[in-house]
């Protein structure tokens, strides 16, 4: 049974099947749009591992030919299209939204590249404090501490040192997450990326699926008539929720379906 959607306590818990009657009416003019990892992709110990789920590029294939399809994620646009078989027909936004598909690539100007050397010199020492199993992710932008596989008191005091040292450095920008935390030399939220894209290609209400900390910026932004769905467990300011990637997979299957 679904709870009252405007219950403040958190997302209402809402079936495939379910979701699948919420997202149809937004096949002809809305825009539906996913975070990749832990959402189409199910979360792996290393970032590099990550793969779509099964069926998952045909499904995405087939739902991008009768409904306007993007993925939205923090990874750089390059890893996505390494990692991930993504269709042709769908939007690819990277870098929470700071690289986009569809765009001329991201060019820094002489302050963020700064600022991005810097940060990537504190990235480095985190790496060393946080010892075996902790890496550095660079990408055009930023750079990332991923501490998931790294014994969790010396991620946990990486981490804080790497945030504390990076407060210092002007124009840097945060986003925490599972297990990793990101330094921008650019703001963005996916929230704004997401805006940005269903302008330009004239198509609302928005339905978005995403299960990280930055999701939840972009679900503060959509606003009553798009659909905002956090994928597994945690605090959310989403509309409803969804179990697992296997759900968003099931999701997709009743979505290609003939209704
Ligand atoms: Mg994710």
């Amino acid at each position: 049974m679904i709870d009252d959607v405007t219950d403040r306590t958190g997302p209402s818990p809402i079936t495939s099947d379910e979701l699948a009657g919420e997202l149809r009416p937004l096949l002809a003019t809305g825009l539906i749009a996913f975070d990749v990892d832990g959402v189409l992709a199910p979360i792996v110990d290393h970032a590099d591992d990550a793969r779509l789920g099964d069926g998952v590029e045909a499904l995405l294939s087939r739902l991008a030919a009768q409904a306007c399809v993007a993925v939205v994620s923090g990874r750089s646009l390059r890893s996505l299209r390494e990692l991930f078989a993504l269709p042709e027909r769908v939007h690819v936004i990277g870098s929470h939204g700071l690289e986009s598909g569809d765009a001329a690539p991201l060019r820094l100007d002489a302050a963020e590249e700064r600022t991005l050397a810097e940060l990537a010199a504190l990235g480095a020492v985190a790496v060393l404090t946080a010892g075996e199993g902790a890496w550095l992710e660079r990408k055009p932008a930023s750079v990332v501490l991923h501490t998931r596989l790294a014994d969790p008191e010396l991620g946990r005091s990486a981490t804080e040192q790497l945030l504390e040292a990076s407060a210092r450095v002007p124009g840097a920008h945060v986003k925490p997450g599972h297990s990793v935390v990101e330094l921008l030399a650019r703001s963005t939220t996916k929230g704004h990326a997401l805006l940005t894209l269903a302008d330009n290609l004239g198509r609302r209400p928005i339905a978005f699926l995403g299960d990280d900390i930055t999701d939840e910026e972009a679900f503060a932004m959509l606003g009553h008539d798009d659909v905002t769905v956090r994928v597994g467990g945690g605090e959310s300011c989403a509309r409803f929720r969804i179990a697992d990637p296997a759900a968003v997979t099931a999701l997709l299957h009743k979505l290609v379906a003939p209704a």
